[in-house]
């Protein structure tokens, strides 16, 4: 083996490989080529970019072939690549697109972008109003534990769990305002990028012009303005989604995850990291408080405080003391209307008439979800997912929900030619605006759903104008279900509560209940008590039935003991391995064959393993999708059997074709 004493670079390229790479440093880039820069360098005959994570004295790669060109100061901070080495690792993740995942827009453009290295602070900084606020006494005691978790400025992972409108915001706001006066930054994630305008708006009040947004609906050149900001310290406080973890900071004092519990943390394609559990591997690597926030924290939060890891801080009341809504169930069963029942068109009306508003929540968009032929049982499917299409009215077309392939909308059945109108049932957000305008046409109605959000500016402007009063009626996916702080909303109709219920997944039950008490807690927030109306079909499921009673401890109670007889979070840790192909048969084989491997390198590891089996969206984008499914009771292990299982694929030729992947603690087991 031959060591020479030269100058290496280890760098991550920008292509989906688990692996660095070694390079030679030319002495003419030995300067430049620092941790954190970007480089080009040769592979395979191809020059491909790439980001200097370490510097080496020596290597074994005697024959490392030397970088090209350095196009760029370093733009990741020694904390923001081992930041991304832990994610890349922790999630068995190509490290390339860790990196890529911590730059604005991927990296592409950065080095020489104008809009980064022209930005410049707003000349006039909108001045950072101080508002007189009396606490809560809960609140002062919240306020209280942040504040010296912040001076103190040592790891603390703390769980914040207050009701809805208990005034979490305000507690946040003192931290931040905390960090600020000690000189540094705060980063606040929250799970949805339609929050994040109503959240830096609240921020802006208190800090003036200080507050940046970083998030991917931005367009980009603004978020590398907002990134470059953020990285010259002239941020006091950074808000975004689950991508903003990585958001450059140079003296991050203060994490806060909003809405902790929200899957929407966990990216569900590509890298599968969760935004929570990276921000509180990033508040313990600088040493700082990180703050989770929630009206229904995870199982998996909850246990942590139980067990003493996390300190937990309850808000038990509303702000005032003023009511929780109160809750009524519409049993559909017993109605006639399905879409808008009885009970809840009076409660709108009553809202009409008072000049209140109304927010109808309904996870599912479109007009309608399942079509069917009356006479042969034909309904239209999507060519490459295992998925039937939704009619939408607006535009007029049949669509996907998982690729968006659009086909023409039929009126009678392709099959038969039955001269029958198709059986309409699943009603969607565009079919219960349509019902709006026909039995409530007074009523002026917003509508907000992905659809709706396609159009980046639209959800703020949706939101704005309803905050204003434009519109009597707000309805939407799940995209209103949290978060939003509109004191004139004292009705909230869930217009479907078995949306998620039946869903195949442990979770199901959880969030389901999650949802059902987050979107009440948009009810009443102001002066006016508020109300909320549930429709189901299942009035008796322990979900809705513990929404109904508000016995949130007996739920979780049960929830619990079902998680612990059927071996489940947070009593084990889980991955996955998703094995998905074109090609149905090879994927099937290639599943098997990596069952018995993957059984045969866990079984000394005391990891258990389930399947292979298909994935319950056994086809999607045209991919046949197989998965395993690994259980530990604890994460080193089970990380090492899906490492040795993705080498094996990795190496094995069998696998062709064929994708292998792991997910690490998986939101959804479907
Ligand atoms: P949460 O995040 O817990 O749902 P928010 O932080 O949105 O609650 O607070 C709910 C409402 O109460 C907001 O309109 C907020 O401005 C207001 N609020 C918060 N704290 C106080 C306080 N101490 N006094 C008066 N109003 C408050
Ligand atoms: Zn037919
Ligand atoms: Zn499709």
């Amino acid at each position: 083996m031959v060591r020479r004493t030269m100058s290496y670079a280890l760098v991550a390229l920008s292509l989906p490989l688990r692996q660095s790479f070694t390079y030679r440093v030319p002495e003419a880039l030995e300067a430049e080529a620092r941790p954190g820069a970007m480089v080009e360098v040769p592979l395979r005959g191809r020059s491909v970019r790439g980001v200097v994570l370490a510097r080496v004295r020596s290597s074994e790669r005697a024959d490392a072939q030397a970088l090209t060109r350095v196009l760029s100061p370093p733009l990741l901070s020694p904390h923001l690549l081992e930041l991304t080495r832990w994610v890349a690792d922790y999630y068995l993740a190509p490290i390339g697109e860790v990196v890529a995942a911590a730059l604005p827009g991927g990296g592409k453009g950065l080095a020489a972008s104008r809009a980064r290295r022209g930005a410049r602070e707003d000349a006039v900084l909108r001045m950072a109003l101080p508002e007189r606020v009396t606490l809560s006494p809960a609140q002062r005691d919240a306020v209280r534990e942040v504040e010296q978790a912040v001076r103190a400025a040592a790891f603390a992972p703390m769980l914040l769990h207050g009701v809805t409108a208990s005034g979490k915001t305000e507690v946040y706001l003192r931290g931040a305002l905390t960090a600020r006066e000690a000189g540094g930054q705060t980063l606040v994630l929250v799970p949805e990028v339609a929050l994040a305008s109503q959240v830096v708006a609240r921020f802006r009040q208190r800090f003036g012009g200080r507050v940046g947004l970083l998030h991917s609906y931005l367009g980009v050149g603004e978020r590398r303005r907002n990134w470059e900001l953020a990285r010259r310290g002239a941020l006091d406080v950074v808000v975004g989604a689950r991508s903003a973890v990585f958001a450059p900071l140079p003296d991050l004092r203060l994490i806060v995850v909003d809405e902790e519990h929200e899957p929407a943390y966990k990216q569900s394609e590509q890298l599968r990291y969760h935004g929570r559990d990276v921000a509180v591997r990033r508040a313990q690597m600088l040493g700082v408080p990180v703050v989770l926030g929630s009206a229904t924290p995870s199982l998996e939060s909850l246990a942590n405080a139980a067990r003493g890891r996390y300190r937990h801080i309850q808000l038990p009341e509303r702000i005032d003391r003023r009511p929780m809504p109160s809750v009524q169930v519409v049993d559909l069963r017993r109605e006639d209307a399905a879409l808008l029942s009885r009970p809840l068109r009076a409660a709108i009306a009553a809202r009409l008439e008072r000049g209140e508003q109304s927010l109808l929540w309904l996870n599912r968009r479109g007009h309608t979800h399942h079509l069917q032929c009356h006479a042969c049982g034909w309904s239209p499917a999507c060519p490459d997912c295992d998925i039937t299409l939704t009619l939408h009215v607006d535009p007029l077309a049949l669509r996907c929900h998982y690729c968006d392939h659009r086909a023409p909308a039929h009126s009678r059945c392709p099959q038969c030619e039955a001269g029958l109108q198709l059986r309409q049932s699943g009603a969607g957000t565009q079919r219960v605006e349509r019902e709006l305008a026909r039995t409530l046409p007074a009523a002026r109605v917003l509508r907000l759903d992905a659809d709706i959000s396609r159009d980046r500016a639209a959800p703020a402007d949706v939101l704005e104008r309803f905050s204003r009063g434009e519109a009597d009626v707000l309805l939407g996916t799940q995209m209103i279900a949290k978060g939003l702080d509109f004191p004139d909303v004292t009705l909230v109709g869930v217009l479907d509560a078995d949306v998620a219920l039946h869903l195949p997944d442990f979770r199901a039950a959880e969030r389901t209940w999650q949802l059902l008490v987050q979107v009440a807690g948009r009810a009443g927030r102001g002066r006016a008590p508020g109300e909320v109306l549930v429709q189901t079909c299942t009035p008796e499921h322990a979900a809705i039935a513990a929404f109904a009673s508000g016995d949130t401890p007996a739920f979780q109670r049960q929830e619990l003991a079902e998680r612990r007889d059927a071996e489940y979070p947070p009593f084990v840790r889980l991955a996955t391995l998703l094995v998905s192909g074109t090609d149905a048969a090879l994927v099937e084989q290639a599943a098997v064959a990596l069952g018995e491997h993957t059984r045969a390198a866990a079984a000394p590891l005391g990891v258990r393993v389930l399947g292979p089996a298909p994935q319950a969206l056994a086809r999607l984008r045209g991919r046949h999708r197989w998965h395993l499914l690994l259980k530990a009771p604890q994460a080193r292990p089970l990380r090492e059997a899906a490492a040795a299982a993705l080498e094996w694929a990795d190496r094995s030729r069998t696998l062709g074709r064929v994708r292998v992947m792991a997910d690490i603690d998986p939101i959804e087991v479907l």
